[in-house]
């Protein structure tokens, strides 16, 4: 007995030592701290004043059509070709309805070009937020070593960003090594049925086949990981997909003075109340490994331990990392009880109760697997299930080996010195997603810095970006597109 003791004590620190000896090998994976400079001097007043304007520009994309915001969008385009004129007499310019796309010939055209996407409408802005700015958010006012307004971080910087990179490499004689083309949408922000949807059939249609497509989604992170000291540079390798199924529950109705047992409301709050009380399942392995495997380096001791070893360790970081619902949607569909209606009065049963939850799927579900939970968990045949148009399966998972992650990588590094880059996934949508028929691995990362308080400003007040950063912006697109 006491031999088999002895025995398995031995195992199992072998094992520990196992676990510790892989945790310790594991090095912080950091980018060289110091880069050369792209050899380009960027006119900071001219580009930041340039960004004000855009800014000043009401381009909300409206669900309902709206003459003046429709105004708006038009202008918005109109600004582009006027501001960026020098650029477009040297590249061949499309304009189809507001979406514009640039195509600039490569010094060595026999290479797979590069896409880039970006698009120049905004979301609104609700009229009891506008006290929370500080500027007004069509001012575009420059104060504070920053660029005030909406669509400052989302997405009107990256679009000028990259239009400016190109007068700059232009002016200075300079070439891109691959063909350049940078489509502009103006409608991301309510689905780009009419932008980005469209332009990529015409795409499809001539046969583009890029080196890889880059658009907005994730960004430079800094002091959001915990543990994590450097920024991050998170990429979206993938983005979940989206479904909202319709629940609904059709009664008898009748008088409140003689109730049945169970209403149409209560049959559908106990279906909601289940679907919220069992999400879909969480899987550890795919995004959030993908993601928290290049950081490992610079974590504290124990969560290097847990995240070099998520062969076994996989349960426990589950369990932690859902306990936050920014990291939880990292590892599963979730699930959004978002709209509900019944009943006309208070004396009165309800014909019918109907709800809607909005699922963000998974890249390891899919829309089938969606409404098979959804049946499962509310097992109720009373309850009536339909999947609400205008669902989308999440995206293919792009490559994080071979050359053009390589490349970008390498970008982000040299303009980020110090920066640990990280594949990630992005929980909302972006316009990349109807691209994906072009055959080209997508990557969604805008070069900008976002710290803690710069999350709620995305789509929120204040919106803004600090001119150090834009410039940043600038010259990572120019050591982009030069190549
Ligand atoms: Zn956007």
């Amino acid at each position: 007995m006491k031999r088999l003791c002895l025995g398995l004590l031995a195992v199992l620190l072998l094992f520990v030592g196992v676990l510790v000896v892989r945790a310790l090998m594991v090095r912080p994976a950091n980018a060289p701290l110091a880069a050369p400079e792209p050899e380009v001097i960027i006119d900071q007043r001219q580009v930041s004043r340039k960004l004000s304007r855009a800014l000043q520009i009401e381009s909300v994309a409206q669900r309902q059509v709206d003459p003046y915001f429709e105004g708006q969008l038009t202008r918005m385009a109109d600004f582009i070709e006027e501001e960026f004129a020098v650029v477009l007499a040297g590249v061949s310019f499309e304009r189809h309805e507001r979406n514009l796309v640039l195509r600039w010939h490569g010094s060595q055209p026999e290479l797979a070009p590069l896409l880039l996407l970006a698009h120049l409408d905004v979301v609104p802005v609700e009229r009891d937020t506008l006290e929370d700015w500080t500027w007004p958010p069509f001012s575009g006012e420059i104060a504070g070593g920053a660029v005030w307004g909406r669509g400052a971080l989302d997405d009107k910087s990256s679009a000028l960003a990259i239009l400016e990179a190109c007068q700059e490499l232009m002016q200075s004689g300079r070439a891109p090594r691959r063909s350049l083309v940078v489509c502009l949408g103006f409608d991301e922000e309510i689905g780009g049925a009419r932008g980005a949807a469209l332009q990529a059939g015409r795409f499809e249609d001539e046969g583009l086949a890029p080196y890889l497509i880059l658009d907005e989604g994730l960004a430079l992170l800094e002091g959001l990981v915990p543990g994590v000291s450097s920024p991050v540079a998170a990429v979206g390798v993938a983005e979940k997909g989206y479904a909202t199924v319709e629940l609904s529950v059709a009664g008898e109705g009748g008088h409140t003075s003689m109730p049945p047992r169970q209403s149409t409301l209560g049959i559908l709050a106990l279906a909601l109340a289940r679907l919220e009380a069992q999400p879909m399942p969480a899987r550890y392995h795919g995004a959030a490994s993908a993601f928290l495997r290049p950081l490992a380096g610079e974590m504290p001791f124990l969560q290097k331990l847990l995240v070099v070893n998520d062969w076994i360790s996989a349960p426990l970081l589950e369990a932690r990392l859902s306990e936050n619902p920014g990291t939880d949607a990292l590892l599963r569909s979730t699930t959004a009880l978002t709209q509900a209606s019944a009943g006309v009065a208070d004396n009165v049963l309800p014909l019918r109760a109907r709800a809607r939850v909005n699922f963000r799927i998974h890249p390891s579900d899919s829309i089938a697997a969606v409404l098979e939970h959804v049946r499962r968990t509310v097992d109720d045949e009373r309850v009536d299930l339909q999947l609400a148009e205008g669902a989308w399966e999440p995206s293919q998972l792009s490559a994080t080996t071979g050359a053009p992650w390589q490349d970008l990588k390498r970008v982000i590094e040299a303009s980020f010195p110090g920066a640990l880059v990280a594949p990630s996934l992005v929980l909302g949508a972006t316009d990349a997603r109807h691209f994906a028929g072009l055959g080209a691995p997508i990557y969604r990362f805008s070069p900008m810095r976002l710290g803690a308080e710069d999350l709620a400003r995305i789509h929120g007040s204040d919106e803004r970006i600090a001119i150090r950063d834009y410039l940043a912006m600038i010259r990572f697109y120019l050591r982009l597109i030069e190549g």
